[in-house]
């Protein structure tokens, strides 16, 4: 049986008519992990203690305690800190941290929520700053379709793990694209939701303001399920909102109006013309094209709207993200937690010591950018000039919305490079971000969908960007393309070994 192609639906069913065991389940992913090594999407793995929760799972549901997502699998992104396993934020300066806590998310999941079992942490960029995976104190993770290519960035692991059939389903944070950009890359489908929905507590901070949780699965309704799980108030997090928690699977297998006869008919897709301009990849372009076809073969309309400030979001984004990074990141000065310098004559020493050896070099830059924007004489030149831009940004919208019902186009200009290729630039990199980052800036739900493959053989992603808390009907606009195509359900073959690749 290949377990690793099945729902999170069809695991749970299995689960519960015994037709396979937690532990078995959770061994069997266990063997895949250590089988595809080389693929570098696991920073750490924990067998002994993945199984025991997973036996606990079993007694659960024999005693017909569980919850549906009980004994299933999932993967961690190494930002969520987890009392078990090493939270590194694929640092050097976290390198053997052990967090005395679980994070909200790993919590609602974990053995005293959902009772999902935990096959380990997921590599990423170090404190989720890059679009590669490149930027890894431990290495890059690989692109299961093609492992000379990246996996994007920064939830890498995460993306990797699930479309190799290392795990069913796995976490991944956002602060400018970094659930929706890897699993555009590698074929499967990510959700960030509207921030504040996802408590914060226990994932390491990036960008506070845009940093926010969310699944990374096979298809919508996975992540629909797992969106259920994770959202809700937390008083933990000041940024939580309260409000009502959605229903994030309401709208799953139903038509987009009552009197519709087409399964989505009525529904208005807006197409930002700023999303097509130059720059955009022919193949991604007529992948995303042909999405939009066939969403109108279901009904929908597709009606053209702008988005005048979309460029404007990078320069915005590499202000206001480093600023706050820069202070996110004093915390980690060599006393508290963390590295610290062998070598030192006092104090001060030891703190740009443990800093300079600790951090890579990506972090450094955004440090170093992150405090010159926040100086004293530059402040209203760069941060407070960003602030406004960004209010800017999340009115665009607005008005965008005001004849749509969501958005779309691509998640990223190109599909997945090769490793190495885009290294030595970081404004390269940054660039890569262009259709990502201003959802985050404006704090709206979006998602990846597969939507087409390149010649080479590598996955495109199609970006949904909806309203405040549309998630639910965009979960169901993804489903009704998911049950009439058959991108989500290819699955890479073969991972051969990366020439001079990690071990
Ligand atoms: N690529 C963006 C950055 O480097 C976004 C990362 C993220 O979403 N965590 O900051």
């Amino acid at each position: 049986m290949k377990w690793h192609e099945l729902s999170l639906t069809e695991l749970s069913t299995a689960l519960r008519d015994k037709v396979i065991s937690s532990v078995e389940l959770n061994r069997y992913f266990l063997d895949r992990i250590a089988q595809y090594q080389h693929l570098n999407a696991f920073l750490d793995v924990q067998e002994e203690t993945t199984l025991s929760q997973a036996k606990k799972a079993d007694e659960m549901i024999s005693k017909g305690t569980a919850s549906p997502l009980t004994g299933i699998p999932i993967a961690h992104k190494d930002v969520f800190v987890t009392q078990h396993w090493k939270s590194t934020a694929a640092s050097k300066m976290l390198e053997n941290y052990i967090s005395p806590f679980d994070a909200r998310v790993v919590e609602r999941l974990g053995v005293g929520g959902a009772g999902m079992v935990c096959l380990g942490k997921t590599n990423m960029d170090e404190f989720a700053m890059g679009s590669s995976n490149e930027n890894s104190a431990f290495g890059p993770a690989h692109n299961p379709w093609h492992t000379q290519y990246v996996s994007g960035g920064s939830s890498g692991g995460s993306a990797v793990a699930v479309a190799a059939g290392l795990t069913p389903i796995a976490t991944g944070t956002d602060t400018g694209g970094s659930i929706r950009q890897p699993a555009g890359f590698c074929g499967i489908t990510g959700i960030k939701p509207t921030y504040g929905s996802v408590s914060r507590y226990g994932m390491i901070a990036y960008a506070s303001s845009l940093d926010q949780a969310g699944p990374m699965g096979k298809s919508a309704k996975d992540c629909g399920l797992i969106l259920n799980m994770i959202a809700g108030h937390d008083s933990r997090d000041s940024t939580s909102l309260s409000r009502e928690p959605l229903d994030y699977l309401s709208f799953i297998g139903k038509n987009w109006s009552d009197d519709a006869s087409l399964t989505l008919k009525g529904l208005k897709i807006g197409i930002p013309a700023e999303f097509f301009a130059e720059g955009l990849q022919e193949e991604v372009r007529a992948s995303i094209e042909s999405a939009l076809k066939h969403f109108e073969g279901l009904g929908a309309i597709c009606i053209p709207v702008t988005l005048p400030k979309t460029k404007l979001s990078i320069p915005v984004y590499y202000v206001l993200a480093p600023a706050e990074a820069s202070s996110n990141l004093s915390r980690y000065d060599g006393v508290r937690y963390g590295y610290r310098a062998k070598d030192y004559k006092d104090l001060a020493q030891m703190y740009e010591r443990s800093r300079s050896e600790g951090f890579g070099a990506e972090v450094k830059r955004r440090i170093l950018i992150g405090s010159y924007v926040l100086s004293q004489g530059y402040y209203d030149a760069y941060y407070l000039q960003a602030q406004k831009i960004r209010r800017i940004i999340a009115e665009d919208f607005q008005k965008a919305f005001a004849s749509c019902d969501v958005l779309m186009g691509p998640v990223a200009p190109n599909v997945a490079w090769k490793i190495g290729e885009k290294s030595t630039d970081p404004v390269e990199m940054y660039l890569e971000d262009i259709y990502t980052l201003s959802a985050n800036l404006a704090g709206l739900p979006a998602m990846s969908i597969p939507c087409g493959m390149s010649q080479s053989g590598l996955p495109i992603g199609l970006q949904l960007i909806g309203n405040y808390f549309a998630e639910p009907r965009m979960i169901q606009i993804a489903d009704h393309f998911q049950n009439t195509t058959h991108w989500h359900q290819l699955h890479p073959q073969g991972f051969e070994k990366p020439v001079g690749g990690q071990a």
